[in-house]
């Protein structure tokens, strides 16, 4: 997949998942329902990937047939890539129309509990944004106050997005904490799908 400007989509699903199992492994057990558990993971994956809807080429227009147009229209609406969709302001007003989606969506889906589903989105949104400020790019969380931060604040000790860095470094070692992760915690994961999950 050809992305220039940022971490792969690959990338943010994994680390979308990655962020929503830490939150809901680190939070007291709490009981949902199976279409909870499925759609708040979809949820979690959209969000992973939300943000960069700011790039033409993302995956979400380039399937749509009038993809390249609407991307170009979104893209000179948020101010290219890495712009408003990339900063707490965004992440709000994201959050704000996720919020809204779900009210509108529940009669359809009223075994779901939404207030769950839109944290799974938020967590994967922020994800995103903790992912990209990984990169030499940075991240314009500030908006609209114009300044990209990035961890570490050394530029040259960032990642170049799309390099064997990102492929064999990142994604592996998101894989890996994974692993430990889903061990260390394995009793609590069993107990929540023996008894939490209806
Ligand atoms: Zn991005």
């Amino acid at each position: 997949m050809l992305n220039l400007n940022g971490m792969t989509a690959r990338t943010h699903d994994l680390a979308a998942i990655t962020a929503l199992g830490i939150v809901v492994l680190s939070q007291p057990v709490r009981t949902v329902t199976l279409a909870t558990a499925i759609v708040a993971v979809f949820a979690n994956l959209i969000g992973g990937i939300t943000p960069d809807i700011d790039q033409p080429t993302a995956p979400l227009w380039r399937n749509l047939p009038v993809g390249k147009y609407f991307g170009k229209v979104f893209d000179d609406f948020t101010g290219g890539h890495r712009f408003l969709t990339h900063s707490l302001l965004g992440l709000a007003i994201f959050g704000f129309a996720a919020h809204w989606l779900l009210i509108f969506l529940h009669p359809i889906m009223q075994s779901v509990n939404i207030g769950l589903v839109w944290w799974a989105f938020m967590i994967g949104m922020l994800s995103h944004l903790v992912m990209d400020t990984l990169t030499k790019e940075g991240v314009p969380w500030l908006l609209p106050v114009p300044i990209r931060l990035g961890l570490p604040p050394i530029k040259a000790f960032r990642i170049t997005t799309g390099k064997a860095l990102e492929t064999f470094g990142v994604f592996p070692a998101l894989l890996v904490f994974n692993a430990c992760f889903y061990w260390a915690n394995y009793h609590k994961l069993l107990d929540i799908l023996h008894r939490h999950l209806v």
